[in-house]
């Protein structure tokens, strides 16, 4: 079967890109192999689409060329991405500068976008998987049962993250045959994992921290709440900087990750609410002079960390006591032995190598009428709609330059 245009992957990026390649006038086909069209967009931000942000700052977008994200996203960055959902009937609500569909439903973008490519005559074939792609003058895409041809091909099959939405990492080696390095795909987005045996004893407790990340020399830093789970921890901090763990740890350096249990209040406001607490309650345990700020699970490891028996009464506790407990609520320390996997992770870091992408059109610098959008190039973002945006911006470019044809 032949078509002037054909893209791998209905996702957010592969259907952005037919919406705007169909607009040169060309026949464009989509060919996705999951059932439906769209699968992880209905997933994203709880199934309300954090579709991407007020705020554009150049750090939420992750890769090894900063220059070609930059690039891209100032041809068609937030402004134009909003005023395309606006032709779509999408209007959109901002949440702290995230900016959602005003339903509040995913499924009303996949069905805007879907709509949009109908009523462009461009066709969806699902349930289609291409195993691999030969390039003479023209493109031959071989399926399960048959094979397809174009003359252009966009690539926008996703990362290896959540692959129960489609996205299996086959779009990389596609890209490899073809002759693109891949810089060597990771989980990120992703909860980190410690072999710390303490994390069985707090397991379940959540808290708002300070926590910095010490991987492969550098400092990185984030606030927010965590959750300690039975062989690690969660959380969007943690989620913000689980990337910057994925790598280190794939370069078997090693990862710290140190937690202020208390960002809100300095170490003598604390000494000085335990001392009063001592002071005036003279009946009560050590432990129990705690309960009042911290809770009781991490308190209680504190004590044993620190070789203070929790039960001895409180009026024994000397001010070194309370001085080393507080220092280590206040600078947790957590050995990061591993990151959660794919399956878990919102996005993967690494992918098509964006040193071998043109950055006005998405089209490769190795082979002519080959182009790539969304999550397989190298390009990652941060918490808070920047993976979408990403999708829309390289989707967009990759579809409008069909027109040069
Ligand atoms: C749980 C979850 C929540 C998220 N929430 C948000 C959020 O709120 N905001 C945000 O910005 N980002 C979010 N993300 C990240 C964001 O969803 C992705 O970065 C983005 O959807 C990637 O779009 P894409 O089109 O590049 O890839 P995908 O959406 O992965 O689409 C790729 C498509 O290609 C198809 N495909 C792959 N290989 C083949 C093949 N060989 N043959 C045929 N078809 C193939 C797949 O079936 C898939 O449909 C979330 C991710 C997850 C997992």
């Amino acid at each position: 079967m032949y078509s002037d245009v054909i893209i791998i992957g209905a996702g957010a990026a592969g259907l952005t890109a037919g919406i705007y390649a169909a607009k040169s006038g060309r026949s464009v086909l989509i060919l996705d192999h999951m059932k439906k069209p769209g699968k992880k967009i209905l997933v994203t931000g709880n199934g309300k689409c954090n579709l991407s942000n007020q705020l554009q700052p150049a750090d939420a977008y992750r890769g090894m060329d900063p220059d070609f994200i930059k690039s891209t996203l100032s041809r068609f960055g937030l402004i134009e991405t909003l005023a395309f959902f606006k032709n779509l009937g999408i209007c959109t609500k901002s949440k702290n500068g995230y900016l959602y569909p005003l339903s509040e439903q995913a499924s009303s973008i996949t069905e805007a976008l879907c709509d949009e490519l109908n009523h462009a005559g461009v066709k969806i074939h699902t349930e289609i998987h291409v195993s691999h792609i030969y390039k003479n003058n023209f493109f031959t895409l071989q399926t399960q049962n048959s094979e397809y041809t174009c003359e252009s091909l966009i690539i926008a099959a996703g990362g290896c993250a959540a692959s129960k939405q489609g996205s299996d990492g086959s779009g990389f080696s596609l890209a490899k045959e073809l002759g693109h390095n891949i810089i060597t795909p990771l989980p990120a987005l992703v909860s980190l994992i410690s072999d710390d045996k303490r994390f069985k004893v707090i397991s379940g407790v959540r808290r708002e921290v300070k926590a910095v990340l010490l991987a492969g020399g550098h400092e990185y830093k984030e606030a927010g709440e965590i959750i300690f789970t039975d062989n690690g921890i969660s959380g969007i901090p943690v989620m913000q900087l689980s990337r910057f763990a994925s790598q280190s740890l794939f370069e078997n350096k090693k990862v710290i990750m140190t937690l202020d249990l208390f960002p809100d209040n300095s170490f003598d406001e604390l000494f000085h609410m335990i001392w009063l607490q001592r002071k005036n309650n003279p009946g009560k345990t050590a432990e129990n002079l705690f309960r009042g700020i911290c809770n009781h699970k991490l308190v209680y490891l504190a004590f044993l960390e620190c070789g203070t028996a929790p039960a001895i009464p409180g009026f024994s506790l000397q001010k070194d006591d309370i001085s080393k407990i507080l220092k280590y609520l206040k600078s947790f320390p957590v050995s990061i032995t591993g990151t959660g996997d794919f399956e878990q992770a919102q996005v993967t870091m690494g992918g098509v190598d964006t040193h071998e992408v043109s950055a006005k059109t998405m089209e490769s610098k190795l082979i002519s009428n080959l182009y790539f959008a969304g999550e397989i190039l190298d390009v990652d973002g941060t918490c808070g709609g920047y993976n979408l945006q990403w999708a829309w911006s390289s989707g967009a470019i990759a579809g409008m330059s069909q027109n040069r044809k």
